[in-house]
C-alpha cells in the first residue's frame, strides 16, 4: 500500500495503476461501517483509494473538530489488511487555499433536516468530495447511506456538473444491539450508548407499523417520539421521500424516515429506507 500525502504523491502512486478504481472517502477512525464500503469497493475494482481526511469546512463554529477522533495509526493497519492500494492522507494546507472558489448545497434539498441544522455543514462536504472526486479519477465511489442526505447531494453533484464518476450506495452497518456505527459514538459513554439505542428502537417501531399498514406519517412520528423519549433532545424525526420531500403518507419503496437525537455528547443520526 502506498500512503500519499500530497497530491504529486497521490499523482505518482496512481501511475501504477492500470484498470477501474474504487475510491472510498472518509474522516478516518475507522469502523466496520467503513469497512463494509472499503471491502464492497475492494470487490468491484481492479484498484482501490481510501482517503482519510477531518475536513474542516464541513464543521460548524462549536461543533467537534478539534475533539473528532483521530487513529491514523490504526486506520493505516486496517487498509493495509484491506488491500488498500492508495491511502490518501493529505493536510488541509494541501486540500485548501485562501480564498477558495466554493461550491453550494441546494437551495432547497441542501437546507431541510441536517441542512438545517447544520447550515454551512453540506457546502463544505461538497466542497471536499469534489476536490477528492477529481483527485482519485475514480469509476467508483462509495458512500453510506447512514448519511443520507449526504448521498442524496453528493449524487445530485455528480449529475448537475455531468461528473464521470459513479456513486454506490452502501447499507448502513450497525452493532449487534442495533446502534448504527460511527466514528463519534466513542463519545458514549456505556450508560449513553444503552440510551442511544433508541434512534434504530424507533425506526424498527416505525418498520412494524408500517407492516401492519399504518401509513400515516403523523402517527408514525407520534410513536416514533415516544420512543425516542431516551435520547437527551430530539433535533427531528422526519419521513421524507427519496427527493427529501415531506409526506403526509408514507409511499413504499420511496420514502426515507430520518431520525437525528442528542444523546450525551454527540448527536447522533439514523434513518431507515421503506
Ligand atoms: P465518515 O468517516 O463518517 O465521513 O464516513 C465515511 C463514509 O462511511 C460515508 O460515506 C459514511 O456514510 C459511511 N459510513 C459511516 N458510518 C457508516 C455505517 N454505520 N454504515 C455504513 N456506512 C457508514
Amino acid at each position: 500500500m502506498i500512503i500519499a500525502h500530497t497530491i504529486e504523491a497521490l499523482e505518482e502512486a496512481k501511475k501504477t495503476l492500470s484498470g477501474s478504481i474504487g475510491f472510498v472517502p472518509t474522516m478516518g477512525a475507522l469502523h466496520q461501517g467503513h469497512l463494509s464500503l472499503i471491502q464492497q469497493a475492494r470487490k468491484e475494482n481492479d484498484h482501490l483509494i481510501v482517503s482519510i481526511f477531518v475536513n474542516p469546512t464541513q464543521f460548524l463554529e462549536g461543533e467537534d473538530l478539534d475533539a473528532y477522533p483521530r487513529k491514523d495509526e490504526a486506520d493505516i493497519k486496517i487498509c493495509e489488511l484491506s488491500s488498500v492500494d492508495i491511502l490518501f492522507m493529505p493536510t488541509v494546507n494541501t486540500m485548501y487555499e485562501e480564498d477558495e472558489l466554493c461550491i453550494g448545497a441546494p437551495a432547497v434539498r441542501g437546507y431541510v433536516l441536517e441542512g438545517e441544522k447544520r447550515p454551512g455543514h453540506f457546502d463544505g462536504m461538497l466542497q471536499i468530495v469534489m476536490k477528492l472526486l477529481n483527485l482519485s479519477a475514480a469509476n467508483n465511489a462509495y458512500f453510506g447511506k447512514k448519511d443520507a442526505q449526504q448521498l442524496a447531494l453528493i449524487t445530485q453533484m455528480v449529475k448537475n456538473y455531468f461528473m464521470d464518476v459513479h456513486i454506490i450506495p452502501c447499507e448502513i452497518v450497525r452493532d449487534d444491539k442495533g446502534l448504527a456505527l460511527s466514528s463519534r459514538n466513542t463519545y458514549l459513554t456505556a450508560e449513553e450508548k444503552e440510551r442511544a439505542l433508541c434512534l434504530s428502537r424507533s425506526l424498527k417501531r416505525a418498520t412494524k407499523l408500517v407492516m401492519a399498514g399504518e401509513l400515516d406519517v403523523k402517527k408514525i412520528k407520534q410513536e416514533m417520539l415516544e420512543v425516542l423519549q431516551e435520547a437527551d433532545s430530539v433535533e427531528y424525526v422526519s419521513i421524507v421521500n427519496r427527493e427529501f420531500k415531506a409526506l403526509d403518507s408514507v409511499e413504499i419503496g420511496n420514502t426515507i424516515i430520518l431520525v437525528a437525537a442528542w444523546v450525551g455528547k454527540p448527536r447522533l443520526i439514523d434513518n431507515l429506507w421503506i
